[in-house]
């Protein structure tokens, strides 16, 4: 039986003039998992984000989200979701506690419960210590994950979180990816768009692979590596004539390479083939995928 989705996509296109950012999209996000969009910048992530949220109207294609029609039902839908923009903005001049004040008013949560809610979004984002601070004495990190609990302050049963940890550094990141983690464990649905690919490895019990609008893979991140990338690759160093010989040979051979500045990483060289070349063997991992199917260098 299909499991309930949170969103479903159908042949979804938004164009801008001459470009299509969204090419004929399709998307399930079944209730209580993690889906992470990935892919290069320009791939389309962010119009995608913003089709589910009705801040932009799909030219063609159907869109339902927690089981309403978009864009006609999109105020039904946006009330029971819980979105984080890419761009922080938050109310500078207000305190932590105030600008989740302000969003537990304008989702309609019952005066008695406003305070139990604000609590607990600041609990989930461990804020609590700083309710009383303004926004501008808070770190990056700290103003990014009062993004996320102001986004779960009416506890939504979906949220789209759009680059995520886009700027943090890395410590940063890794508190951000416990905060979505935790959320995830609780069995909120996420659709998280990410340029990161250790983000969404770790994170995303589905990954799809966006380039030039359209999916070019769907699936579990280990899935994917897999059926992409094999088990092993093997990593060839050396002067830029040498990578070139090894690239040639390892394409006769069937294999398939991928260039990584300094080096040639060949894939799918999983137990002893006979594939005879020194260098250094290891796991297959999400990126190699990543490179192989959008071409693309990554942040
Ligand atoms: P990034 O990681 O850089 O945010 P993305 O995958 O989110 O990239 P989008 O922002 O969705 O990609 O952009 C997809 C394409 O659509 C790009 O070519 C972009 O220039 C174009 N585009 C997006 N929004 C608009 C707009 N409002 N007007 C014109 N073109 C746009």
């Amino acid at each position: 039986m299909e499991r309930e989705l949170a969103i479903r996509l159908r042949g979804a296109v938004k164009r801008y003039g001459p470009i299509t950012a969204v090419d004929g999209l399709d998307l399930d996000v079944p209730i209580g998992t993690c889906v992470g969009l990935l892919g290069p910048n320009g791939a389309g992530k962010s119009t995608t984000m913003r089709l589910l949220t009705a801040q932009s109207i799909a030219d063609e294609g159907e869109i339902e989200v927690l089981g309403l029609r978009l864009p006609g039902e999109s105020k039904m839908a946006r009330a029971q979701c819980g979105v984080t923009p890419q761009l922080d903005n938050l109310d500078t001049t207000l305190t932590v506690q105030q600008n989740l004040l302000v969003f537990a008013h304008l989702y309609r949560i019952p005066r008695g419960e406003r305070r139990a809610a604000i609590e607990r979004a600041l609990e989930m984002a461990k804020l609590v210590d700083r309710r009383d601070s303004r926004v501008d004495k808070l770190s990056g990190g700290m103003r990014r994950r009062l993004l996320i609990a102001r986004a779960l302050v009416h506890r939504p049963r979906l949220v789209l979180l759009d680059e995520p940890t886009v700027g943090l550094d890395p410590q940063v990141r890794q508190e951000l990816w416990a905060l979505i983690d935790a959320l995830r464990s609780e069995g909120t649905t996420i659709l998280m768009s990410t340029h990161y690919i250790e983000e969404a490895q770790r994170l995303a019990d589905t990954v799809m692979i966006m380039s030039h609008g359209k999916a070019v893979a769907t699936g579990a991140p280990s899935e994917l590596v897999r059926e992409h990338a094999g088990r092993q690759v093997l990593e060839v160093y050396g002067p830029p004539a040498r990578l070139a010989e090894v690239e040639a040979e390892a394409g006769s051979a069937g294999l398939r390479t991928r260039r990584t500045g300094t080096s040639i990483s060949i894939l799918g060289v999983d137990g002893a083939n006979g594939y005879e070349i020194d260098g250094e063997r290891r796991p297959a991992n999400l990126e190699d995928v990543f490179v192989l199917l959008t071409g693309e260098e990554i942040a």
